[in-house]
């Protein structure tokens, strides 16, 4: 089921590997290209277009763009109770996560008198992105909307697509994980129409909305190339698209949770990468048949089948576990499973991931659900450079300078002999006058 590429007795530079790796060709370029004009129009013509390109896009457009408080609260109160426990368990080990990652507040005395304190400022409004094409994933409010109440945003908007199935509202499982969460600002729009109308607002006088100061979110090819044009005028994550899963793996693996998890990143998308790199060949064959058998019973065995079977998906074999480790790291996976003897100790050797996760009871579906980490991770190689999503997408490090007359007086020949090397006199006058 999946390709086969023999990357034993190679020693490729970094440029040959790469293009030995299983990839999706993805051309953010020419989304982009197709995502520009959605946006100009909304920008211009406001709820009217955004009516427009639902229509062509989700097949249908709610009567209202905000969606009604009592639709929220209804779709709470009538939530599948094994859920709403599922939801409030994700939510409780998010924040416990979340809560974490925040960074405290230093003040450094730099000199006598002379303090430079280290704040952490939340951006005072934010816009969600939560995808509803081909599934919906109201995981995904949970792990936009807790990192950002951790966070400390005092406004949150959250977005996503209408749904034609319910008259073009919102899923009734993501309306229900809003009213969980107390997020009541929330538009039935998605794709790059909702990326728009959150980077510009709407300012129409019948119900303004507000732009946001940052956006995040994952979504698909046309979110990802929306956020980057959005870009221009507010913050956003990292690219989050198309889901990815790598797993490392030797002898010591069990085949049928290593063919389960490729199986199960799979089954989000027919572009979903699911990458094996593995030392053994007999363990490759038995991933190979699990992974048939698998798929064969699962419900979305077609769309699994086509992401298996795309260039994005294939099994790597390794001489060793080193070299499955510089694979790992060239390639750099949202997601990345390690099942070896020594798991621990091979995922300290990984810099380039956008989770891992380590042994063989830590599966990606726990940490796209309740694991308490963030399932909004970088794709496409970008875990090269960029992180998950976490509070720091919605705090900003200032600086806060505070010297007394004292502190000021010491440094002012310093600062004015420098001022003077940049021929900038001013800079030391303003110090010397208030010696
Ligand atoms: P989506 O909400 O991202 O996209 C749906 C929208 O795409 C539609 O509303 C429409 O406006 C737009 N669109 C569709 N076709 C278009 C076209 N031809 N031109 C312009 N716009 C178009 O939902 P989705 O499509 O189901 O994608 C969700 C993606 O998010 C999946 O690939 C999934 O793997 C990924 N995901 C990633 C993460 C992560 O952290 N990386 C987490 C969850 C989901």
């Amino acid at each position: 089921m999946l390709s086969v590429t023999d990357l034993r007795d190679l020693s490729p530079s970094p440029a040959e590997l790469n293009a030995l790796l299983p990839r999706a060709r993805v051309d953010l370029d020419a989304a982009i290209d197709v995502v520009t004009p959605i946006m100009e129009d909304v920008r211009s013509r406001g709820r009217e277009a955004i009516a427009e390109w639902s229509r062509r896009f989700d097949g249908s457009a709610p009567e209202e763009l905000r969606v009604s408080p009592d639709y929220l609260n209804r779709c709470l109160d009538e939530l599948d109770p094994a859920v709403r426990t599922g939801l409030e368990i994700a939510i409780a080990h998010n924040r416990a996560g979340h809560r974490a990652q925040m960074p405290r507040e230093v003040a450094t005395e730099i000199v006598p008198g002379g303090i430079v304190r280290q704040r952490w400022i939340p951006v005072r409004r934010v816009g969600l992105y939560v995808p509803g094409g081909l599934a919906v994933y109201p995981s995904s409010v949970v792990m936009n909307v807790v990192a950002a109440q951790v966070a400390g945003v005092a406004e949150t908007a959250l977005v996503t697509p209408p749904q034609r199935h319910f008259d073009g509202n919102i899923h009734p499982t993501i309306a229900a994980a809003c009213a969980l969460l107390g997020v009541d600002e929330v538009y039935a729009v998605g794709g790059a129409q909702a990326i728009a109308m959150l980077a510009w607002g709407i300012d129409d006088g019948e119900a303004p909305i507000a732009p946001v100061d940052v956006i995040t979110g994952p979504g698909n090819i046309y979110v990802a190339a929306a956020k980057r044009v959005a870009r221009s005028v507010c913050g956003i994550d990292a690219e989050a698209g198309t889901t990815e899963i790598a797993i490392i793996a030797d002898d010591s693996a069990h085949a049928r949770f290593v063919a389960a998890d490729l199986a199960s990143q799979a089954e989000h998308d027919p572009a979903a990468a699911s990458v094996l790199i593995t030392d053994s060949e007999e363990l490759a064959r038995e991933v190979d048949t699990e992974l048939e058998a698998i798929v064969a019973a699962t419900r979305h065995s077609d769309r699994c089948r086509t992401a298996l079977g795309g260039p994005q998906s294939g099994i790597l074999l390794v001489s060793d576990i080193d070299q499955a480790i510089d694979v790992a790291n060239a390639y750099a996976a949202e997601h990345l499973e390690i099942h070896t003897a020594n798991a621990e100790a091979d995922a300290a050797r990984i810099h380039n991931a956008g989770a891992i996760f380590v042994g063989p009871y830590s599966p990606v579906p726990l940490g796209d659900y309740v694991a308490g980490s963030n399932h909004v991770l970088p794709t496409s190689g970008t875990a090269r450079y960029a992180a998950g999503l976490n509070v720091m997408a919605f705090i900003k490090p200032v600086q806060q300078i505070h010297y007394t007359a004292e502190a000021l007086a010491e440094l002012t020949p310093h600062l004015g002999a420098l001022a003077e090397s940049e021929d900038l006199p001013a800079h030391g006058e303003a110090a010397r006058a208030r010696a």
